[in-house]
């Protein structure tokens, strides 16, 4: 899924960060550039036009263009917007009714309801720990009601008797009944699909929901239909109050527009992918992820996410100028530990930054924490401007009285000197590899 996409974008941005300075016609470029892709990989037009607009907006309109790598402001805008696009948060069930929490399922035929209904009812009973009772109420497809009790005897969820001849609303009625008498925290209603969508499919929807009141309508997509699903999820979406979409097939090699699309067209968030026929290939649709995945560029993002956020920028333009030249003193280790501080620890950046992983390790405790950063830089704050420049010149009595002076011990500051070289030794070793610019290339 989303291979050919990513292939496409990659390139586009390839393009960008290949250049220094981008001109706004650059940028209009690689936009135009990023609508083309969106659009071969069957995202629907008017969302692809849309997408594109906002995110020349932003490229062209703030001071990207200016900053110190413009292309990744770029890249990053772009995936800013995809996750918008996709739901900006991971969205749950929403169960917290009166049981019995009714859950309906609609979709076209084939979409794969019936499945993804005992997927959702064995995730429930495993995880969540929930009584689920599941019903079929498509009458139209032979054997669909035994298929479902097939699949509840899989799955070990208790499916509603099935009574020959009994109508959706009706059977509806029923399972309401029973799930309350049988005190089921949840009733899963797996309706009738139709090959297209027709007006009575709708109208029986539509009877059913108001019968059997759901705290969730999800609509059954699946992901291989391509701009058809797009125009489902439309007819769907204005007549059946949903709630969410389920997209099926995610595990299959298709375009992967459809899903793109799917939330713009119907304003309601993607709760869950179907990755498989086996019955627990159910996932979370993760929007950041799956936009990470389509860039391609995940650690990219995130860490000039957390760079934008707290490095002002001159500091960043100070700093990138030092690493160009591989040099690396006691201030610039400073710098670093005061952004760390910023952004949350070590911990959050050892891996991205290459060589800090090697630094952490190289310390006594694996984990650092706020106050070790801030006695570091007392130890740095300790030393005079010419050992800063210069650590060598620390010998042993130097070192007892920065020791002193900062309240630490010895061992300690031997053990920031020890970091300090790795990190410079790391920077060194980034410069023959292109600087900073040489690894995000490489990252991205
Ligand atoms: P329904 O007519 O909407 O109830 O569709 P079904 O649940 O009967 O599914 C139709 C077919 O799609 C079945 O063969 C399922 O095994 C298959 N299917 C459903 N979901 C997925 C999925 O996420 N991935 C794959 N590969 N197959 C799926």
């Amino acid at each position: 899924m989303f291979d050919s996409l990513s292939d496409r974008l990659g390139g586009v941005f390839d393009r960008l960060r290949g250049r220094g300075a981008l001109t706004e016609a650059d940028v209009r470029t690689a936009m135009r550039e990023v609508r083309v892709a969106l659009l071969e990989a069957d995202v629907a037009l008017p969302v692809a036009r849309a997408f594109v607009e906002r995110a020349t907006e932003k490229a062209i309109g703030q001071d990207v263009l200016r900053s110190v790598t413009p292309g990744q402001q770029v890249v990053k805008i772009v995936h800013d917007e995809l996750v918008e696009m996709l739901g900006p948060d991971t969205a749950e069930l929403d169960l917290n009714k009166t049981p019995p929490a009714v859950v309906m399922l609609v979709g076209l035929q084939g979409s794969g309801k019936t499945t993804t209904t005992a997927k959702l009812a064995k995730m429930l009973r495993g995880k969540e720990n929930k009584k689920v009772l599941m019903a079929s109420l498509d009458v139209n497809r032979p054997a669909a009601q035994e298929q479902l009790a097939t699949l509840g005897t899989q799955t070990e969820v208790a499916t509603l008797p099935i009574v020959e001849g009994q109508q959706p609303v009706d059977i509806a009625k029923r399972a309401l009944q029973s799930a309350k008498l049988q005190g089921h925290d949840v009733l899963m209603l797996d309706t009738a699909g139709r090959l297209h969508v027709d007006q009575a499919l709708m109208d029986e929807m539509k009877a059913v929901a108001d019968v059997a009141n759901p705290a969730e309508i999800l609509l059954v997509v699946d992901s291989l239909t391509g701009q058809d699903a797009v125009n489902v999820a439309e007819r769907f979406s204005e007549q059946v109050p949903l709630t969410g979409v389920i997209l099926t097939r995610m595990d299959g090699d298709a375009r992967g527009g459809a899903a793109l699309s799917m939330r713009e067209v119907t304003g309601k968030p993607i709760k869950f992918a179907g990755m498989g026929e086996k019955l627990d290939a159910i996932e979370p649709f993760h929007p950041k992820r799956v936009a990470g995945r389509i860039l391609g560029m995940g650690d990219v993002v995130s860490l000039v996410e957390k760079a934008a956020a707290s490095i002002e920028q001159e500091d960043a333009e100070r700093m990138a100028e030092r690493l160009a030249k591989g040099k690396f003193d006691m201030n610039d280790l400073r710098a670093q530990l005061a952004q760390m501080r910023k952004m949350g620890g070590l911990g959050a950046l050892a891996g991205m930054i290459p060589g800090l992983k090697k630094a952490q390790a190289a310390m006594a405790s694996g984990a650092v924490d706020e106050k070790l950063l801030l006695r570091m830089d007392a130890m740095i704050s300790s030393m005079t401007p010419e050992e800063r420049a210069k650590p060598a010149l620390m010998n042993a009595k130097r070192k007892r009285r920065v020791a002193n002076g900062s309240g630490t011990t010895v061992q300690e500051l031997n053990r920031l000197m020890k970091m300090h070289q790795e990190m410079a030794t790391a920077m060194k070793k980034m410069k023959k590899m292109g600087g900073i610019k040489g690894m995000m290339a490489m990252l991205g």
